[in-house]
């Protein structure tokens, strides 16, 4: 099948392009967007063969993070372009088998690792936390993928529920019966699939009497905002919550950390969605916690290099990553603690620390995790015991 470049350059607005090399220029990992992907395009239609340009490992390699879109002074959509080729390339079953397999999963179990559906909730056994279904509650606790099934992230969901059962906060969790959000599956290309889980998740919640969602991930905070049709609910990110909690006077953070932290931006919830300074209100009232500004920050903060599907793409990049300069930057700011409020940020993060042999100079932790700790709540890796 062809690819008709008209289409492509009319749905993504490419021939407004001035070519001032801002979004090449911007982009975290070097992809020479979306220029490089004009030609692609082009090249693909002569060739008549979709295959050439999924081999283009660079494709795999867009972290999806905006940067070259937001950036782009006449409004060229970049990154839905790269996403628009993945979805071609997913609708023609030309996509790495790595990704193929996350997507599979995601539609059979729910979830990108293709864990059991029936295990999701097992995080939260003995913690007395409600359930949509066996009793009612305003608000969704949406854990997310991640956080219900990798164990350094099923610390940040703990330390979360905890946070919110002690400021009395009315919420419960969906269990089994949640599913993945969708939002890195539209980012890998499946945009039938996300359609899918939309509906589905949607339909869920509104049968469940939900009123309020709080997610844990940037990524499904961004998808339920702004990607699902006719919602309607009202969705926060965690660190929104807790910020007012902490400001209302529900939450008083008592224990002193004494440690220097910088925090880094997730760009869903940063560049994406202008959640700036509620993360740094939070950091800023913990008590003994010195409070590090890096140079890159808020809009231009630098990807860790999780989102966008990465977390299940192989290559497409070269030399040192994106994870491992930042926690270097980290590193030579002062900081004994990098702060993020994602989950993709956090296991990037962890990895980079682990690569740079920098494990005796900087721990990563979640918000969460710190707030936690602030308040005397015990949970899974406690920042007193996790070096
Ligand atoms: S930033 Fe926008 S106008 Fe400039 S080269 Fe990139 S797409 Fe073209
Ligand atoms: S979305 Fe981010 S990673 Fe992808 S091309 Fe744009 S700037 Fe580069």
């Amino acid at each position: 099948m062809k690819i008709d470049p008209k289409t492509f350059i009319k749905d993504y607005l490419l021939d407004i392009c001035i070519q001032c090399g801002t979004c090449t220029g911007s982009c975290p990992v070097k992809f020479r967007s979306p220029l490089n992907m004009r030609r692609l395009v082009r090249q693909t239609y002569i060739t008549g063969d979709p295959a050439s340009l999924f081999k283009r490992p660079e494709l795999w390699a867009c972290t999806t993070c905006s940067t070259c879109s937001l950036r782009c002074p006449a409004g060229v959509k970049n990154v839905e372009l790269i996403m628009g080729i993945r979805n071609f390339l997913a609708n023609q079953g030309e996509v790495p088998s790595t990704i193929r397999d996350a997507l599979e999963n995601t539609f059979l179990q729910g979830n990108p690792w293709g864990r059991f559906r029936d295990r999701r909730a097992d995080w939260a056994k003995d913690l007395g936390i409600k359930i949509f279904g066996e009793a009612t509650a305003e608000t969704l606790l949406y854990v997310g993928c991640a956080p219900s099934y990798d164990p350094r992230i099923q610390s940040v969901s703990t330390a979360l529920a905890k946070i919110f059962q002690k400021a009395n906060l009315d919420f419960g969790i969906l269990g089994k019966k949640e599913s993945c959000c969708g939002n890195e599956i539209r980012r890998m290309g499946e945009q039938a699939l996300f359609k899918k889980l939309a509906k589905d998740n949607t339909n869920l919640f509104k049968k469940s009497g939900i009123k309020r969602i709080i997610t844990i991930s940037p990524h499904c905070f961004n998808a339920f905002k702004n990607e699902y049709p006719d919602f309607g609910i009202p969705v926060q990110h965690y660190t929104q919550v807790i910020a007012d909690l902490i400001e209302t006077g529900k939450l008083k953070l008592s224990k002193a950390l004494n440690l220097p932290a910088t925090y880094q931006d997730p760009c869903f919830l940063g560049k994406q969605n202008q959640v700036f300074d509620e993360p740094r209100k939070i950091l800023t009232s913990v008590p003994g916690l010195e409070f590090l500004e890096m140079e890159r920050s808020r809009q231009r903060s630098l990807c860790c290099e999780g989102g966008g599907g990465r977390m299940w793409a192989e290559g497409g990049t070269e030399g040192i990553r994106n994870g491992e300069i930042r926690i270097r930057e980290a590193v030579a700011l002062g900081a004994k603690v990098m702060a993020t409020a994602c989950p993709f940020c956090l296991l990037t993060f962890e990895d980079a620390v682990k690569i740079s042999g920098l494990t005796t100079e900087i721990m990563v932790k979640d918000i969460s995790e710190l707030v936690a700790e602030a308040l005397e709540i015990n949970f899974n890796d406690q920042i007193s015991n996790s070096k």
